[in-house]
């Protein structure tokens, strides 16, 4: 492996997506942090504490699980570019 090969295989573990949240919209119920524990938690109100800064290939499926759980649609995923 040479030293230009490290920056191209740390691009390939990053997905290009961020997860947000409005908190506007939010209710504050939790069912994203449901679909999504193991990155998404709930603060002491129960509105989510999400990843931040660009998902892995993993957390944004998971992050997609969370978008698609999220009644109030206060989720989304967007590109980090
Ligand atoms: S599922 Fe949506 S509305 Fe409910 S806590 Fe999560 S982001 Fe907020």
């Amino acid at each position: 492996m040479s030293a230009l090969d490290k920056p191209r295989r740390s691009l390939k573990r990053q997905s290009g997506q961020r997860l947000r949240v409005d908190p506007l919209v939010c209710d504050g119920i939790g069912q994203c942090a449901m679909a999504a524990s193991s990155i998404i938690h709930l603060d002491r109100w129960g509105y989510p504490v999400i990843p931040a800064g660009e998902l892995s290939p993993a957390d944004k499926g998971r992050a997609t699980r969370a978008v698609n759980a999220c009644p109030r649609q206060a989720l989304w995923l967007e590109a980090t570019d």
